[in-house]
């Protein structure tokens, strides 16, 4: 079992299932997260423990094969264990550094403008190898890790389990210790999931890809819509809203002469009404397909359209283009 994959409730399980003490899960979270202990045999454990854990758990963070950086973007190619690579992107903000964590090889989504869609999922990730993305960043740029965006490539709900898992790991206070409230998990709206998620005991955040203010054009563009339209995805984003206390992002990516007019914009204010949602509008970022990119322009009245009519709307700050590291950009050219 690799160690990073483990939540910390699930190390004490594995130490009574032992039996020895679960306490010992303390220590171990202790001294490899905080204290750098990078060897099973570091610990100050009986013989008989050491030997026990050295033969059931491993260290294992994914091979670095290719290193980007520019300004305030980075991204690294990683290796998994079976030879798939996945991509990982750390992004310089204001309040941090925030880490884009993959979940799955490839993805079966297949909305229309996203590059990440073209390779068809391959596999799933395990909490630990997404966990091992964080770690490869922390590493490799010797940062600390204030913020995680699980908006990589693959859809977290179509990977629920594991992602739950991942969302305690990376939180947990013995841990990395990245606040809840800087972990956004974002969905192409999976609703069944949408709840799983809101019951959780207690979840991070949530962002929904909305794209568009309508079915018929959300259908268009994201296959996902004709399981699970807009308002099923809009009432259990409430309900998480309302259990949680926390508000939902609705993602809506600018896609020129497509989901960008003022009717468009009408549409969407009404749709959120007095919803506790924020709408983060995404600059496209251009890919091999037809579509393109919103005028600068036709962001900013779209955004003031949406403020008019008393919906918090914000633009996204663009991070790596240049990397191809973009938000759906992350494929592996590798292969
Ligand atoms: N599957 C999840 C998370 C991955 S994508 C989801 O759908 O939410 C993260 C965000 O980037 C999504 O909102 C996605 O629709 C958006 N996106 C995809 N391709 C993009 C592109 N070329 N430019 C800008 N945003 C894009």
């Amino acid at each position: 079992m690799n160690f990073y994959g483990l939540s910390l409730n699930k190390l004490r399980d594995y130490f009574s299932g032992i039996g020895e003490n679960p306490a010992k899960a303390g220590l171990l979270y202790d001294g490899i997260y905080k204290k750098n202990i990078t060897d099973l045999r570091g610990f100050d454990f009986a013989e008989r423990v050491t030997r026990r854990i050295c033969a059931d758990l491993e260290l294992s963070i994914p091979k670095v094969v290719e290193k980007r950086e520019s300004g305030s973007a980075a991204k690294l190619l990683l290796e998994l264990s079976d030879g798939e690579f996945v991509e990982t992107v750390l992004m310089r903000q204001r309040f941090g550094n925030c880490v884009c964590v993959s979940t799955q090889v490839g993805c079966n989504m297949g909305c229309v403008f996203c590059q990440s869609g073209l390779m068809k999922k391959r596999r799933d990730l395990d909490a630990g190898e997404i966990m091992g993305q964080a770690l490869a960043i922390a590493k490799e740029f010797s940062c600390k890790i204030d913020g995680v965006s699980v908006m990589g490539i693959g859809e977290p709900f179509d990977n629920f389990d594991a992602v739950a898992d991942f969302c305690e790991i990376v939180s947990e206070d013995k841990g990395l210790a990245v606040p809840k409230r800087r972990v956004t998990v974002s969905t192409c709206g999976i609703v069944p999931k949408i709840y799983d998620y809101a019951r959780l005991s207690r979840p991070c955040n949530l962002a929904i890809s909305l794209h568009a203010p309508n079915d018929e054009l959300r259908s268009r563009l994201m296959p996902i819509n004709k399981r699970f339209p807009i308002k099923e995805v809009l009432d259990a984003a409430e309900f998480f809203s309302k259990n949680t206390g926390r508000r939902v992002t609705l993602e809506y990516v600018m896609l020129g002469g497509v989901n960008d007019s003022p009717e468009h914009a009408g549409q969407l204010a009404r749709l959120i009404g007095g919803r506790n949602f924020y709408i983060n509008l995404i600059p496209y970022n251009s890919t091999d397909s037809d579509f393109k990119k919103s005028e600068p322009q036709t962001i900013s009245d779209f955004c003031a359209a949406l403020k008019k009519n008393g919906v918090v709307a914000t633009k996204r700050r663009e991070f790596g283009a240049d990397l191809n590291a973009a938000c759906g950009q992350l494929r592996s050219n590798h292969i």
